[in-house]
Order: C-alpha cells, then structure tokens, then sequence
C-alpha cells in the first residue's frame, strides 16, 4: 500500500512558517486578483485565494471587470498593477472571455509581478534552466512535496500526462532541470498505457476521472494526481483511480489533500517572494 503524498500537512507546516514571518515585516505584501465576467468557478477559486492571503495576513485586491471589458481597458488596468507599488504580486484569472488576447495580458504584466509566473520571460527563464522571479505554482507545490518526502528525482524516468501552459509544460521543464528523463504525453499520445507504465514519477494533469487506472501505473511508482475532476455524486476527484493505484505504488497524491493545498501555498510564498524581491529584503 502507498505512502500518502499529504499535501495538506505539508502547505499547512510552509504556511505556518510564512505567516510567523509575515509579522516581522513594517508591511504586508500584496496580491491583486482581476477577474473578467461572472464565472461561478472562476469566483470560487479567486474567494479562495483572498481568503488565503488574508489568512496570512496578506493585503488583497480582487480587481472585477465585467465580461464585455475591452482589451485595451484590461491592459490598462494592469498597468496601473504595475506601476502601483503597494502590490507586490498580479494574477489575471484565467479563462478570459474569447475576445480577450490571452497572451497579449500575461505579458503586460510586469515579470517581477508575475506571481503564476505565465509571462514568457518568467516560462523562458526556466526553460533555459535560469532562474525566474518565481516558478508556477502548481509544479512548484508538486516539486516542494517530492522534496519533503525525499523523493529522488534525478535519473528517474519521469512521465507528465498533460501540456499546458500552467501545469504539463513547467512541471515537465522542472523535472528535466531536477535531471529527470522526461516524457510528455497529451490527447494525440498513442499507447498512453505503455508509456505511464515505464514512469518511476506519474504526473497527471489532464481532468479526466480515472484515466490513470492500476495496470498503467509502475510497481513503485511515484503517482501525482492534478486532476480536479467531479464524481456523479458531486465528489472531487483526480484523474487516477486512487484506490486501484495506491495498491501498486510507493506514494500517491490524495484528491482533495494533495496538489490542491500546496498549488494555494505557492501562491502565497510566490507572493512573499516577489514582496522581498522589490523590497530587496
Ligand atoms: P488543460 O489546459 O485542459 O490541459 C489538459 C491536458 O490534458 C492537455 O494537454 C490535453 O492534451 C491532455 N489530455 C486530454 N485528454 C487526454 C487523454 N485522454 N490522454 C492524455 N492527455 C490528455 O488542463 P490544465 O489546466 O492543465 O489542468 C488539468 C487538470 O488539473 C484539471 O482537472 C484542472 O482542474 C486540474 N488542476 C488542478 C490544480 C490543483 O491545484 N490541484 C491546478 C491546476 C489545474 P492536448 O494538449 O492534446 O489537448
């Protein structure tokens, strides 16, 4: 039976260590959130976070725009994000209304503001096995619990199920630069089974419920489940079958309690290390 990957216990110790920080600081740091229409989920992840930072002890601002925003007032809002010193950290919530450049708003943002770090400088710098203002908080949360657990990743056969920008794509490149051999399966992968079955690290990041089923995952193997994913019963789920795959490997991400919890922890260390960063503390 598998080691629990307990994401819970392990956000709420870095948490605990942070906010014992935070009051020590003449100021607090703090984090603006713009959100763009009237999304449900998109205003319960955003509730979330402010709650978090406040919390902490953090200063927020949830910055709402209607869904009929023009691009050029967006951008202009951010960049008064950007030049107003008392914020320290901007995260845009993402989806945007389809008239909306995604692009073109995560790279107005200023990069030592980028607390999601999606602006191609922050992405480009890692991909360049640099360092960035700050890593994405996903695989950053996901990198942080493997440390705590110790778990080797150099020369492991690391195999991430899913390539997007926020989750597939940096926790690939974080891997490779923590010397793992890396490979990247998505929707067009053939032969998915074969390819998850070599993994001695499993992550998956797709939102589809029990994808990952037992005959796919390595005897050992490290299993990270990302998928939010909701049962017929309205239950949150992973994309891997927990109870199938927890009998084969040596550790498993719980959903809830696994990624979710350290993905919010970032957020906020990211947003108390971009503070330090333009107080140069
Ligand atoms: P996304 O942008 O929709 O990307 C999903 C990826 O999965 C795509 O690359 C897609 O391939 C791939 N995919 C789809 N079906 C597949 C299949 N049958 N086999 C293999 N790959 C497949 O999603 P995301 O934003 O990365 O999020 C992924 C999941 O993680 C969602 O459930 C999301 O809610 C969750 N999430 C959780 C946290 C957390 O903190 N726990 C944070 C972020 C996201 P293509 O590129 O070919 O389309």
């Amino acid at each position: 039976m598998a080691k629990i990957l307990d994401g819970k216990l392990v956000a709420k110790e870095i948490l605990d260590n942070l906010s014992d920080e935070i009051l020590f600081l003449e100021k607090a740091p703090c984090l603006a959130v713009i959100i763009v229409g009237d999304d449900p989920a998109s205003k319960i992840y955003v509730n979330l976070k402010r709650k978090k930072a406040t919390e902490l002890g953090f200063d927020s601002v949830v910055v709402e725009m209607p869904e009929t925003i023009t691009q050029n007032d967006l951008l202009a809002k951010i960049e008064e994000l950007n030049e107003d010193k008392k914020i320290n950290a901007i995260l845009v919530q993402m989806p945007l209304p389809k008239h909306i450049d995604a692009n073109a708003v995560i790279e107005k943002i200023n990069p030592i503001k980028d607390v999601d770090c999606f602006h191609p400088y922050n992405v480009g710098r890692i991909a360049t096995g640099n360092i960035p203002y700050i890593y994405p908080c996903t695989p950053k949360g996901i990198m942080r619990l493997l440390e705590y657990y110790d778990i080797e990743i150099s020369g492991k056969n690391a195999v991430v199920v899913g390539r997007s920008n926020i989750v597939g794509k940096p926790m690939a490149q974080m891997l490779l630069n923590s010397n793992a051999t890396v490979t990247i399966c998505h929707s067009k992968t053939k032969n998915l089974s074969q390819i998850t079955q070599k993994a001695d690290i499993l992550i998956s990041a797709v939102g589809k419920a029990n994808l990952i089923t037992k005959d796919m995952v390595k005897e050992g193997a490290v299993v990270v489940d990302v998928g939010m994913n909701r049962t017929q019963d309205g239950k949150l789920c992973g994309d891997v079958d927990f109870w199938e795959a927890e009998q084969k490997a040596s550790y498993i991400t719980p959903v809830p309690g696994g990624v979710g919890p350290m993905t919010i922890c970032s957020l906020m260390v990211n947003t108390y290390d971009l503070f330090k960063k333009q107080n140069e503390l």
